[in-house]
């Protein structure tokens, strides 16, 4: 590889490009950072070997100002546009115009992006593939009234689905038929504004399922692996916050008939880079079913790198660059339990209400098998635009069971005021005997979880 001449433009903010950044620096490759006005001084501008303003706060007129970024990186000599999660990760349109220059896109080719980010597309190439998808619409709706048609063929309850969809937004749970026109118009109505695409189409609800999703990455080489599973079950609003891998409570065959599906998918469709192939899977049946394939780094990839001893984000960049996957092999996985915790800028106490504001202390716990990937520091400024993720807690342990001690010490020693954050959740979390015992579903954190709980009565 000739690094000398190699910069990466980081189309991103926050806490991966922070990783983007230090990763540029392992690989010896330069590095271009981008922020917004309300963003200038924040740690991934002094990470980067340079760092240019591209607009104001508003995330519109800044990290997804596609003629900002180009321009930025084509007049500071960047070869290759990394877009991280979030914003441009997933814009087919964005891929295309950074070929169109010259640039590599750190991702899959547009083509790629453009079939798996339409999941109604998505799901004819998985079913195409020999995956298992959730029984649904083959095609998508844009009226009410022929999609309701449609519904008598699939049951009750429903679950109404963006097919630009993405981060839970323009989804919509249909319990009865009377209740279908009105929901369908929230859904498609939400999609429009969120994605441009008032698309939906339809799948059977399933209300007792856990969220399994496998790790995949591809390179120019012809080689496909998967790098193991993660249960991504304890989530609100659709939303993950507590990530592990293992997914304990796979056995042996059912984990291996899911590792080779999502590789299966991988190949069949030429998949290029990283890739996370998700499912629902049902413990009382023991099926999985595919629901979506994100063409990106996965927020909770933290938890994969863990056991598999890898930086994923150095592994994109070389696998752009054309260079063959490096990854460690099965054999020489670490046997460890890895678990990440979302810190949000957040209050529990009030339906996890977004709380930007001056972070008051900041000190984050430290010591072996405890990992902090963050980009805040003390008394800095938490802004309102962007995501509300201030750091991830990701703890390793021989087993489960050690690694929640680990995440219960970690927790105890956090540090943090000014704003409210998600952390005492995640302490309660770590008390209640189902989430210890693994007797989680999907929907477990609101209905079970929640209402059962006191945040008052809860150390802060
Ligand atoms: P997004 O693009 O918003 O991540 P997904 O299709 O991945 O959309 O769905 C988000 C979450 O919604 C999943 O993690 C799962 O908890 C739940 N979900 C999705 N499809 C179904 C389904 N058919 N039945 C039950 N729950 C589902
Ligand atoms: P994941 O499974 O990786 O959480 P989702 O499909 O739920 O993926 O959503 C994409 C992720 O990108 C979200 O978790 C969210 O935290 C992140 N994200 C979305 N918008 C932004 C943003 N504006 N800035 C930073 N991160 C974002
Ligand atoms: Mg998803």
């Amino acid at each position: 590889m000739k690094t000398g001449a190699t910069r990466v433009l980081i189309a991103n903010r926050g806490e991966i490009a922070v990783r983007a950044a230090r990763a540029c620096k392992r690989l010896g490759l330069g590095s271009v950072a981008v922020f917004s006005s309300a963003d200038r001084g924040s740690p991934h501008t002094w990470l980067a070997d340079r760092a240019v303003c591209i607009g104001p706060a508003p995330a519109g007129q800044s990290y997804l100002d596609q003629d900002a970024l180009l321009h930025v990186a084509m007049s500071t000599g960047c070869n290759l546009v990394y877009p991280g999660y979030g914003f441009l990760a997933e814009n087919a349109g964005f891929a295309e115009r950074c070929a169109a220059e010259g640039l590599v896109f750190v991702g899959p080719p547009a083509d790629g992006i453009r079939l798996m980010g339409d999941k109604a597309r998505a799901r004819r190439a998985a079913a195409e593939h020999g995956v298992p998808v959730v029984p649904g619409s083959t095609d998508t709706f844009v009226d009410a009234e022929v999609a309701l048609a449609a519904a008598a063929d699939i049951g009750y309850p429903l679950l109404l689905k963006a097919s630009a969809g993405g981060g839970g937004r323009g989804m919509r749970v249909v319990e009865r038929a009377e209740e279908f026109t009105r929901l369908f118009d929230q859904a498609s109505n939400e999609a429009r504004e969120a994605f441009s695409d008032p698309a939906i189409y339809l799948e059977r609800y399933f209300p007792l399922v856990r969220h399994i999703e496998v790790q995949v990455f591809a390179d120019r080489h012809g080689n496909v692996v998967d790098l193991g599973e993660r249960d991504c079950s304890v989530q609100r609003r659709h939303q993950k916050l507590v990530e592990e891998s293992p997914a304990s409570v796979l056995t042996g065959p059912e984990r291996q008939a899911l590792l080779e599906a999502a590789v299966g998918l991988a190949r069949g469709v030429g998949y290029l880079g990283a890739g996370t192939v998700e499912f629902i899977f049902d413990e009382s049946s023991r099926e999985a079913c595919f629901i979506e394939m994100n063409t990106r780094i996965q927020v909770e990839h933290p938890v994969t790198e863990e056991r598999v001893g890898v930086d994923l984000v150095v592994e994109q960049l070389r696998v752009a660059l054309g260079e063959p996957l490096s990854l460690p092999p099965r054999e020489s996985w670490r046997a460890v339990h890895a678990m990440e915790f979302r810190l949000n800028a957040e209050d529990p106490a009030s339906g996890f209400r977004p709380t930007p504001g001056v972070l008051g202390r900041w000190r984050p716990p430290s010591g072996p098998e405890i990992r902090i990937d963050t980009f805040v520091f003390e008394s800095m400024r938490v802004l309102p635009f962007y995501d509300s993720m201030l750091a991830k807690l990701i703890v390793t342990g021989a087993d489960r069971e050690s690694a929640m001690a680990r995440a219960r010490h970690a927790l105890d020693s956090l540090e943090v005021d000014g704003i409210a954050t998600t952390a005492p959740f995640h302490r309660a979390l770590l008390d209640d005997p189902d989430f210890r015992a693994n007797r989680v579903s999907t929907r477990w954190v609101e209905e079970t979880f929640l209402p059962g709980w006191n945040p008052a009565q809860s150390k802060a």
